[in-house]
């Protein structure tokens, strides 16, 4: 199954549970999972809330999504679409661990409220954005505020595997969509030699 659709599971399962839950407006996935990227580096949430009730559930219902997958993020915002925080990810918080001493964690308990952070509202709906449920009637939150400040959405390159004849042994090999991002971010060429070639080079050197 691709990495997208794994991401997706845990998204609906999470929506699923807190959408029943007092003051819970909208649900929405946004950034590269909501683009249709098929190698995401994470899953971004961002839940319009009316009152900031119910944190340990939420936060429970959250760390339950590490079981599919473990690189995601749960941001509140309120029906004005202002940021009011993230879920900490520890299971008890306040804590002193490192994760939880950014200041502003804990208080209230399970959110992370960060003083410092730049909010940018055309960066942040810039994101694609994918409603996994919403309360309004008319309109989806999110999606209107886009529409009235005419947002486009940032593409995400969908990069294809491709093969390589590699210029030792003269095999190919699938140099993976996934794979070739990794390479991108690290500033890495394309490789021009296959697995089995590289081991031996390094085994020589
Ligand atoms: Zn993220
Ligand atoms: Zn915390
Ligand atoms: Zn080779």
């Amino acid at each position: 199954m691709n990495k997208n659709k794994i991401i997706g599971i845990a998204a609906n399962e999470f929506a699923e549970k807190i959408r029943k839950l007092s003051g819970i407006l909208e649900i929405s996935v946004v950034g590269s999972v909501a683009g249709g990227d098929p190698h995401p580096n994470d899953l971004d949430i961002v839940v319009i809330i009316r009152n900031l009730d119910e944190p340990p559930i939420m936060a429970k219902c959250a760390r339950q999504m590490s079981s599919h997958y473990h690189n995601w993020d749960v941001f509140f915002f309120d029906e004005d679409i202002s940021p009011l925080g993230r879920i900490c990810r520890r299971r008890e918080c306040p804590t002193q661990s490192v994760d939880c001493c950014v200041s502003g964690c804990g208080k209230p308990p399970h959110l992370q409220v960060c003083p410092d952070f730049e909010y940018d509202e055309n960066k942040f709906l810039a994101s694609p954005i994918k409603v996994l449920w919403t309360s309004f009637k008319k309109k989806d939150c999110l999606l209107a505020r886009k529409d009235e400040l005419s947002i486009e959405s940032r593409k995400y390159p969908v990069l294809e595997d491709i093969e390589i004849k590699c210029r030792v042994c003269g095999n190919t090999f699938v140099f993976t969509g996934g794979e070739q991002k990794q390479y991108q971010k690290l500033g890495f060429c394309q490789p021009k030699r296959c697995l089995e070639c590289r081991e031996q080079k390094y085994m020589e050197e």
